[in-house]
């Protein structure tokens, strides 16, 4: 256990859990798992995350900022020296081109302007997005090139993959199966996440999923499937007695109607506890989910512990094993992927094996 006072909250990251979720979306695609490491590995830590992963047998990563795989690049070392292949999904701007190319990192080109770019810094390998209907990045079908050298995967990204009754799962999977056939031999990768849950049509070469490897569920809602990876704990700052009638916090944002017994506890949104929670939130402690009371604040929150022998120095789940990551992201109005990439550096991260 950690000093209460020097690290009253802390992100701990199972990364057993996280090779077992690996190996799960493995066996659910019956494919070749590209971890996506974007946003420092969706918070956790993507040196930490890929080089586990790498030990489970990934040799492919996709981040999103050229920045994420050039740092992503020096901890894992060089291709020719055991590194992994990383593509940089926004692409390729002309004044990266070179660092991109000098790193050994693959854009994954999603614009003529970004081929050109790309060709004109004598960068080879690459990838390619083609936009089927999210209208977010790629090229559409129509405009998709002929196949040309260096092109070594092709990509697209699901709109609605949590959502597997959707026609726009299909829609696009239609128009991907029909544009590839221009590229033969290069890999082609559909699925985020979700999609590796939505069965064989839906499965090319390779699948490049990130939240589920995480703790999250499919389709946004916990998955017996998919192991808690992360564990968000803080410490019990102070107990004390609230009568009949007072409030509690910020903005008078919550007044007791009977006397109640009020944990405060050093976790806020600094911290990455959104604010959001007010009023919904809830935490694990001392063996129960118990509510969060009023606002959020900066470095704390309050928690109603009434008839619990709760102590200071204590640990709160806020989310983990014990309160999953979607139900808390439900709590907040928001989604696990939110959740998870709110925490912030003031939180350490711990990983065990
Ligand atoms: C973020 C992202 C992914 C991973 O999505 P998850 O839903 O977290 O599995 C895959 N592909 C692209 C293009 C992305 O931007």
């Amino acid at each position: 256990m950690r000093d209460p006072i020097t690290a009253p909250a802390l992100l701990s990251v199972d990364l057993d859990a996280l090779a077992r979720n690996y190996r799960t979306l493995g066996q659910v695609s019956g494919l070749p798992v590209h971890p996506v490491v974007k946003a420092d590995g969706y918070g956790l830590g993507a040196q930490a995350v890929a080089k586990r992963l790498m030990g489970e047998g990934a040799d492919t990563f996709f981040v999103a900022r050229a920045a994420e795989g050039l740092r992503l690049r020096s901890a894992l070392g060089p291709q020719g020296a055991g590194g992994p292949v990383i593509y940089v999904l926004d692409g390729c701007r002309e004044d990266e081109a070179n660092a991109l190319k000098a790193a050994d990192l693959r854009p994954v080109l999603n614009h003529p302007s970004q081929m050109q770019a790309w060709a004109a810094a004598g960068g080879e390998t690459c990838g390619l997005q083609i936009d089927t209907g999210m209208n977010r990045l790629g090229v559409r079908p129509e405009d998709a090139p002929e196949a040309f050298d260096g092109l070594a995967l092709v990509l697209t990204h699901l709109a609605c993959a949590d959502d597997p009754q959707n026609p726009m799962n299909r829609r696009q999977r239609d128009l991907f199966a029909g544009v590839v056939g221009r590229y033969p031999g290069v890999i082609r990768s559909f699925a985020n996440s979700s999609g590796c849950f939505l069965g064989p049509d839906f499965a090319f070469d390779a699948v490049r999923p990130g939240i589920c490897l995480y703790g999250g569920g499919p389709e946004g809602r916990p998955d017996a499937r998919i192991a808690a990876v992360a564990t968000l704990t803080a410490r019990v700052l102070q107990v004390r007695d609230v009568p009949a009638g007072e409030s509690v916090g910020y903005s008078q944002g919550y007044f007791a109607d009977r006397p109640i017994r009020v944990a405060t506890v050093a976790a806020g949104y600094a911290d990455g506890l959104l604010r959001a929670y007010s009023p919904a939130g809830a935490v694990f402690i001392a063996g129960e989910t118990r509510s969060l009371l009023g606002r959020v604040s900066m470095d704390v929150c309050a928690v109603d512990v009434t008839g619990l022998d709760v102590a200071v120095g204590d640990p709160v789940e806020l989310f983990g094993p014990n309160r999953l990551l979607d139900d808390a992201a439900a709590a907040a109005g928001t989604i696990s992927y939110e959740l998870l990439t709110s925490i912030t550096p003031r939180v350490p991260r711990a990983y065990s094996q």
